[in-house]
């Protein structure tokens, strides 16, 4: 295939390609944007439209707005304790560190947070946080990040190509040369030529049946980063989040967002019983409210009362929910009761309250469900969330293990160990997203303009057009249902060695499957023909999840392991690490855990 067989090739100069415009890669893209170099910032979707403007609870930030005592060393001792001691404590420490200051910034760039009677942001209480820690604009603060953001960003001179997905990373010997991808609509390919590339591409949730994830999230970064030699890491750890919707059908695994919980709600099982009062994990025991009077009364600001145990770590109560609903104690349609309307008892005007705190959720219910949340509990389960591995950075630079390809947000691992607090993910974008624009952009001052090998474009053109060539093939569309299906099944919320071990063999069948995959029609906006170029990124990153999950013989964060249902202290010194063989074989490696310096050792020690 020669290119001009591959129709007309766009060819794109930037010093730095930011692939991805949601949080992160915004973020990204302002700070490299800043220091005076050419940045292109590409998206599968319209700009604004990223994973990033669905987040609805808030942005974790220790300001102290709402309780003095809150710190940066809380912020670290409680983000290393949910990630159950496998995070990268300097990622750990440096997010807690600025995450403030990254909250400040977006408020003077015109952020309009709730407000504190004195006029000061608002903060709110979430699960595994110590204190009430984030900021928030009602459950609508991922379109205020993103409405803020781009505002900002376009007055950067930032090149942006919208809908236009990137299929391959190209590379100048062992360093990164640039991009590939086509335009959605045309189907026309576009070759970006980069010194530094920063994937922000977010998560992997379609790898699941039951997902919050919209459509965008296919693990393409990680995919990419993987062809390209980087490293994975912490790919066991995909997140459950305790609260999705299970009714209507229609939308089951649409988000119900932390807040509720954060701001009273609580969760019943068919009996009428608060089922989270009967497990609480030893190394919460101290934090946990031992009363439902004192639960609320945490949930109202009152600094003697501990958080009630519906504010454990997500893992934690995802994991209880589902045993509720495998015991025979579910709501009718096979989740739990989340009751936030049970506060109008104690509040005079509770209805009116939910409404001013939750609007997104009271609409949502009311919309989709028919459901007033504000009269009758909801009815809700787990759903595939949010993925805690990605691509393997150095703590500071963000940069992966090839040189010229930096990672952050989603796309990226080390912040969050085993399990991911809610609200650390938006705090994530802003600080990650800045620190790897920054030394992106630093690379690539030094960097000599790399050279774009013309096979390597050739191939990665064909290999694109290959489904619309075939004929006769499976349905891209079913591959990825059965896919689906099975992910769900074999390595979801509980899992066993068995189940894994099937996984991988179905994953072995399912690639043979892939790779006969045709797309009728043509190139102008086909979505046959996406959902085949997708696929292939979502077979690599389930191979990465069933793979590391299998060889970890214990139970950690958000890895249940019903067959090992207990953490090994072992597994607890490593991460497990994947990447390609040079027989194209995925590998996957023990890695020794980033150590606690005394400092950071200390903090955990005092702040247990
Ligand atoms: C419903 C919901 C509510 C949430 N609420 C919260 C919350 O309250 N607090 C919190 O901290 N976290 C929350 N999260 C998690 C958080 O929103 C996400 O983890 C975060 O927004 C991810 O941001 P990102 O910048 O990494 O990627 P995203 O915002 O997911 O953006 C990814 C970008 O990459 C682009 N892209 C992907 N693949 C390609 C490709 N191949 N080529 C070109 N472009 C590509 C997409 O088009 C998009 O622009 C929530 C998530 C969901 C789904």
């Amino acid at each position: 295939m020669s290119a001009s067989a591959a129709g007309n090739i766009t060819t794109l100069d930037h010093d730095v390609l930011v692939v991805g415009a949601g949080g992160a890669g915004l973020r990204a893209a302002i700070e490299a944007a800043a220091s005076g170099l050419k940045v292109g910032l590409v998206c599968k979707s319209l700009l604004g439209k990223a994973h990033t403007v669905m987040a609805e609870g808030g942005v974790a930030a220790a300001l102290a707005n709402v309780d003095e005592r809150d710190s940066w060393r809380v912020h670290f001792a409680d983000t290393m304790r949910g990630g159950q001691y496998l995070n990268n404590p300097r990622m750990a420490q440096v997010h807690a560190q600025q995450a403030p200051a990254r909250v400040h910034e977006l408020e003077a760039w015109g952020a309009l947070f709730d407000r504190t009677h004195d006029g000061r942001i608002l903060q709110r209480n979430f699960g595994g946080h110590a204190y009430p820690r984030l900021a928030h604009v009602g459950d609508r603060t991922g379109l205020e990040m993103i409405r803020t953001l781009q505002d900002h960003g376009i007055h950067q001179g930032i090149d942006v190509h919208m809908e236009c997905t990137v299929v391959r990373l190209l590379k100048d010997g062992g360093r990164i040369a640039g991009a590939f991808g086509y335009d959605r609509e045309r189907g026309r390919f576009r070759l970006f030529r980069a010194k530094a590339v920063v994937l922000a591409t977010g998560g992997i949730g379609r790898a699941y049946a039951i997902t919050s994830n919209s459509w965008e999230y296919t693990g393409d970064g990680h995919a990419l980063a993987y062809e390209a030699g980087a490293e994975l890491m912490d790919m066991e750890f995909v997140q459950f989040h305790p609260t999705g919707m299970v009714w209507p059908p229609s939308v089951r695994g649409i988000l119900v967002t932390e807040g509720v919980r954060g701001e009273g709600g609580v969760l019943r099982n068919s009996a009428g019983k608060r089922f989270m009062f009967d497990d609480i994990p030893e190394n919460y025991r101290a934090q946990t409210a031992d009363s439902e009077d004192e639960g609320w009364r945490y949930t109202q600001g009152d600094k003697t009362a501990r958080r009630p145990p519906e504010l454990l770590t997500r893992d934690h109560v995802a994991r209880c929910i589902n045993r509720e609903i495998k015991a025979g104690r579910g709501s009718p349609h096979g989740g739990v009761f989340l009751d936030i309307a049970w506060i109008g008892t104690r509040l005079k005007d509770g209805a009116a309250h939910i409404q001013k705190k939750l609007p997104s959720m009271y609409h949502q219910f009311k919309e989709l469900a028919d459901i007033d949340i504000t009269k009758v509990p909801m009815e809700v389960g787990p759903t595939t969330h949010y993925v805690m591995g990605g691509v393997r950075v150095d703590g500071d630079t963000q940069m992966s293990n090839v040189p010229g390809l930096f990672a952050a947000g989603e796309v990226a691992a080390g912040l969050h160990g085993a399990n991911r607090l809610g609200g650390n993910s938006l705090s994530d974008l802003l600080v990650f997203g800045k620190l790897a624009g920054e030394h992106a952009a630093a690379y690539a001052k030094s960097a000599p303009a790399p050279r774009v090998n013309d096979a390597e474009v050739n191939a990665a053109a064909a290999a694109a057009l290959a489904p619309l060539e075939r004929s006769g093939g499976e349905s891209a569309y079913k591959i990825q249902h059965d896919l689906q299906q099975m992910m769900q099944a074999q390595a979801g919320i509980v899992r066993n060695a068995t189940d894994m071990a099937s996984a991988v063999e179905a994953l072995e069948d399912l690639k043979k499957r892939a790779v006969t995959v045709s797309a009728p029609g043509n190139r102008e906006y086909n979505p046959g023909w996406h959902t085949a170029l997708d696929l292939a990124n979502l077979l690599t990153v389930s191979e990465a999840v069933a793979r590391a999950g299998l060889l970890r013989e214990e139970s950690r964060g958000a890895h249940f392991r019903e067959d090992r249902p207990k953490k090994d202290e072992a597994w607890g010194k490593v991460n497990l690490v994947s990447h390609k063989g040079p027989d194209g074989k995925m590998v996957i490696e023990k890695r020794p855990l980033v150590p606690l310096n005394d400092e950071q050792r200390r903090i955990i020690e005092e702040i247990k």
